[in-house]
């Protein structure tokens, strides 16, 4: 068995894996693959998709539940022209490699964007504050949890605002108020599903308000809330297989006992990070993620070693993103405790090899 640190697409369950390959061969009666999108039983999968997202984050009546397709990539532009008012200005949070491609794509559409907030001073390796955010603009825009950097919001940015945010890399991995936003999104492959689907859950008096001149039917949220996310075919398998995670979520005691295990199992990777003189943490205590734990050798010379230790042990994903260097932990939901305590028996074995 390998223990899948991957930063995306992400370890599921493996009842998930084991369900979601039968139904490929048999749902039904027919293969999950070549039913009808409109079909009943497709229907149904698509509106307990909905109703699990409902009942996992406790959405307050008055949202939208949409699962569409082009990832969170899309989702910038796509949040960027449905929040778009009078004053065609947003106010955005640089924190990361996704946070300023959400910024490209706002400005790609016309949106004046005032970056309030950034951490690109220090390679995106805290969470920078908020107090300086804007009053005279559309919406506020912020990344929840910053996937290469390993940085994550620990309180939400105070705003009367409408709240946008991407939370592809932590959605359903804790608790959340939805009440707040107007928009989030997440693609599904961080810690959802497979890749495929994006999630959109939207307020409804956000629904149809754009004041953008450029609006492709696809890219209008309000197309795909009025015709209960089916406005074309959606991306079946994507979204069966997300179903299939939240049924094992909410069987296993929601966000909130995931919450609790995701802490446990970083808790236990950051104290391994912080007392062993191997290694150092590359974030702030106060804005470390729960999701991506990112951490650098203290002595470079010790890389093969390490390296070989790891890919020994089974362990994969590790290699840090390319803009951090280092290693990268990701610990999405269906990481075991058990896996973390792989990766942390061979940083210890690294430092008692040199002893
Ligand atoms: C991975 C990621 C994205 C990009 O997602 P795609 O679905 O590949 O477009 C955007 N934002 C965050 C926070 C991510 O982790």
């Amino acid at each position: 068995m390998k223990h899948n640190f991957g930063a995306g697409p992400c370890i599921l369950p493996q009842v998930v894996f084991k369900e979601a390959a039968e139904a490929i061969v048999d749902f039904n009666g027919l293969s999950i693959l070549e039913i009808s999108h409109r079909s009943p039983d497709f229907v149904a999968v698509m509106e307990e998709a909905q109703d699990l997202v409902k009942k996992a984050l406790n959405v307050p009546k008055g949202y939208s539940v949409l699962f569409l397709q082009g990832g969170a990539s899309l989702g910038f532009t796509i949040a960027a022209l449905n929040m778009m008012r009078e004053t065609k200005k947003a106010g955005y949070m640089n924190t990361g490699t996704w946070a300023k491609g959400a910024i490209g794509e706002a400005k790609a559409v016309g949106i004046d964007v005032n970056v309030f907030a950034s951490s690109e001073d220090n390679n995106f390796g805290y969470i920078p504050k908020s107090d300086a955010i804007p009053t005279d603009v559309d919406y506020i825009h912020c990344t929840s949890n910053n996937t290469i950097f390993g940085t994550q919001f620990h309180a939400i940015p105070e705003t009367s605002l409408p709240l946008v945010c991407d939370m592809s890399s932590d959605i359903f991995s804790k608790p959340v108020d939805v009440s707040k936003y107007d928009l989030i999104y997440a693609g599904a492959q961080k810690n959802l599903g497979p890749a495929g689907t994006t999630l959109y859950i939207v307020k409804d008096s956000a629904l149809g308000k754009s004041t953008s001149e450029f609006m492709p039917k696809y890219l209008n949220l309000k197309s795909h809330a009025d015709k209960g996310s089916m406005l074309n075919t959606p991306p079946v398998f994507s979204i069966y297989a997300a179903m299939l995670n939240l049924r094992d979520l909410i069987a296993n005691g929601g966000v909130e006992a995931a919450a609790f295990r995701n802490k446990a199992k970083a808790d236990a990777l950051y104290a391994e990070i912080d007392s062993n003189p191997s290694f150092k943490g590359t974030v702030p205590v106060e804005d470390r993620s729960i999701m991506n734990i990112t951490f650098l050798l203290s002595d470079e010379t010790d890389k093969d070693a390490f390296d070989k230790l790891w890919n020994d042990a089974e362990i994969i994903g590790l290699k840090g993103h390319r803009s951090v260097g280092g290693y990268r932990a990701s610990m999405y939901n269906a990481l075991t405790l058990e896996s973390v305590h792989a990766l942390t028996s061979v940083m210890s074995e690294l430092t008692r090899s040199k002893a």
